[in-house]
């Protein structure tokens, strides 16, 4: 008998080992506190061109992304070129109009030209099919010039496929689970916000577990409250040591919402058997739209975390622990997941 006892012994602490006892998806990727988006408006406006000489390399250089806005009436070739390049480093081009005309009437500027719906489309998918043609690919997120929108311009962008908008209230941060991406709140530099207001927003960000979306126009140009290399430097600084300590995902407002979306449409289920953890995802399509489920970053609570293999499609998964019983894996929601004590 002795020799048959040895084993069983054995496989029930592998069992243990292995045993989920939950799984949940993490808030924002990387399990990060909060999800925070930098908007650059009026690229190819020739007074913004610290987007393209300093924002580009100082953000990518902290490993930064950060949307910028597309006037489509004066981008030159140079300025297309240069986008491209700044989609390389992982910058996101945003539809800002064709020539930046408002949706609605100003009370500062009492002749300016107000759209009507017969323009939208020389306005908005004129800009949109001309980044699609230069870029290579469709914007997804929308800036309203002058922060100005009505429900039937913004019922119009949504129509010609975008996802999101920043058309929402200044100065808020939106909640974790905000339900109206075409609505979305932001702070806007604008010559009273200073950088230790935009580094309050930051942490807000983190502790309410919300999405901030920061807008500004150049940095060290002639754009509309430009910011100077000092301020931009110290801001980023700031935002590259809050992400490194895991309290804010800085994103584009596309990856932000792609993965909001796929929070929302997938749920779990994990089933228990021979000392392995089977998990599935079930994906609402209604949910989803078209959109395609991006990867999200899930948690397991473990009896070890040390000692836990996690295997998609027969492959080894890296994973992340972040505490002696908790462990962080990134998945594609589309395939199951075997969790299992390491082999
Ligand atoms: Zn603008």
């Amino acid at each position: 008998m002795k020799f048959l006892f040895i084993p069983l012994f054995l496989l029930s602490v592998l069992s243990a080992v292995a045993q989920v006892k939950s799984v949940r998806i993490a808030p924002w990727r990387h399990n990060a506190q909060g999800a925070y988006s930098i908007i650059h408006d009026d690229y190819c406006v020739p007074m913004t061109h610290g987007i393209r000489n300093y924002a580009d390399t100082m953000a990518f250089n902290r490993n930064i992304p950060f949307a910028f806005g597309v006037v489509s009436k004066h981008c030159t070739y140079q300025d297309w070129a240069y986008a491209k390049k700044m989609i390389k480093r992982g910058h996101e081009p945003i539809n800002h109009t064709h020539q930046h005309r408002s949706a609605d009437s100003l009370t500062w500027w009492p002749d300016c030209y107000v759209l009507q719906p017969q323009d939208y489309e020389e306005e908005y998918l004129q800009c949109h099919q001309l980044m699609k043609k230069n870029l290579g690919e469709e914007p997804t997120f929308f800036i309203y010039p002058y922060d100005i929108h009505t429900d039937t311009s913004n019922a119009y962008i949504q129509s010609i496929g975008y996802q999101g908008a920043r058309a929402g209230h200044y100065n808020r941060v939106n909640p974790y689970d905000f339900a109206s991406p075409m609505e979305l709140d932001f702070f806007m530099v604008n010559g009273e916000l200073t950088i230790e207001q935009m580094d309050s927003v930051a942490d807000l960000t983190a502790s309410s577990g919300g999405f901030a979306i920061q807008s500004m126009h150049g940095v060290n140009d002639g754009s509309w409250n430009t910011l100077w290399l000092k301020d931009y430097r110290k801001y980023l600084d700031s935002l590259q040591a809050k992400q490194e300590r895991g309290e804010l995902w800085v994103a584009t407002p596309s990856e932000v919402l792609a993965y909001h979306k796929t929070r929302k449409a997938v749920s779990l289920t994990k089933v228990e058997a021979n000392g392995e953890t089977t998990i599935s995802f079930l994906l609402d399509a209604q949910q989803l739209g078209e959109n395609e489920p991006v990867s999200m970053t899930l948690l397991l609570e473990v009896e070890n975390a040390e000692a836990v293999e996690i295997r998609q499609k027969r492959k080894k998964l890296s994973t992340v622990v972040v505490a002696p019983n908790l462990v962080m894996v990134e998945v594609e929601p589309t395939r199951e997941l075997v969790v299992s004590a390491e082999r």
